[in-house]
């Protein structure tokens, strides 16, 4: 097995679900003792989202772009960027490597389009729910509208991620904040909602929510898997 090279760290919380699934699926599809072929550069946190707040972004591809080198020269055969927001540089770390990024938006828009699902609720940062980079690849390769919280909703759906989910911090009273706003959604017409950060899976984890849910993080992992484990 080639290995797959993972730029993680944003936030470790999600990364170490990505290394538990990964590990999981190839020993689903695999057996015994066999486990995923991995390379992991996992940031420091803090300096990345200090980047996005100052609005950054070049700065912040420049240092996601010498990661992934990282992982090419160390013979990582693709690449995992395990975060949605940060996918706003993708055009930044393709362009520094010659092993291909497996796209988390594209993950998210195939399992829509198998699902025939045309409009779909994002939940995420505020970067991920309010720029284009995440919502206009859902549209003009997927042809999916997305459906997106009222300004103040994404304003504390943002504040959760960073003050509570990327520290490890699981509330009830954010578990509520997150299914009210589904709920909203699905009456404004979404089918399905996307979980588009990669820490919302863990806090809900097991709920019974107003939408079906479409975690970005599982479907990232089973387009890693499906590189790793080809034809196997
Ligand atoms: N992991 C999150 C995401 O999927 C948020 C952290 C970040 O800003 O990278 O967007």
């Amino acid at each position: 097995m080639q290995p797959l090279g993972i730029v993680g760290g944003m936030s470790w919380e999600s990364t170490a679900s990505y290394y538990r699934l990964l590990n999981q699926g190839v020993r689903e599809r695999l057996g015994g003792l066999h486990s995923a072929s991995l390379l992991l550069h996992s940031l420091d946190f803090a300096g990345i989202a200090a980047l996005q707040k100052q609005g950054d972004w070049a700065e912040a591809g420049r240092q996601l772009a010498v990661a992934a080198q990282g992982l090419e020269r160390a013979g990582a055969g693709a690449l995992l960027l395990a975060t949605n927001t940060m996918h706003k540089v993708a055009p930044a770390i393709e362009a520094a490597v010659d092993i291909p990024l497996l796209h988390i938006g594209d993950a998210v828009g195939q399992a829509l389009q198998r699902q025939g699902v045309q409009r779909a609720a994002l939940l995420g940062t505020r970067f991920t729910v309010q720029q284009d980079f995440y919502r206009q690849r859902l549209a003009e390769r997927f042809a999916i509208e997305v459906l997106t919280p009222a300004p103040a909703q994404v304003e504390e759906i943002d504040r959760v991620i960073f003050a509570e989910l990327c520290q490890g911090v699981f509330q009830a009273s954010a578990r509520r904040f997150y299914l009210d706003c589904l709920a909203q959604l699905r009456e404004q017409g979404a089918a399905v909602a996307i979980l588009g950060c990669t820490e919302i899976g863990l806090l809900l984890e097991g709920v019974a929510a107003p939408l079906p849910l479409l975690d970005s993080t599982e479907l990232h992992v089973k387009m890693g898997l499906e590189w790793l484990l080809g034809g196997a």
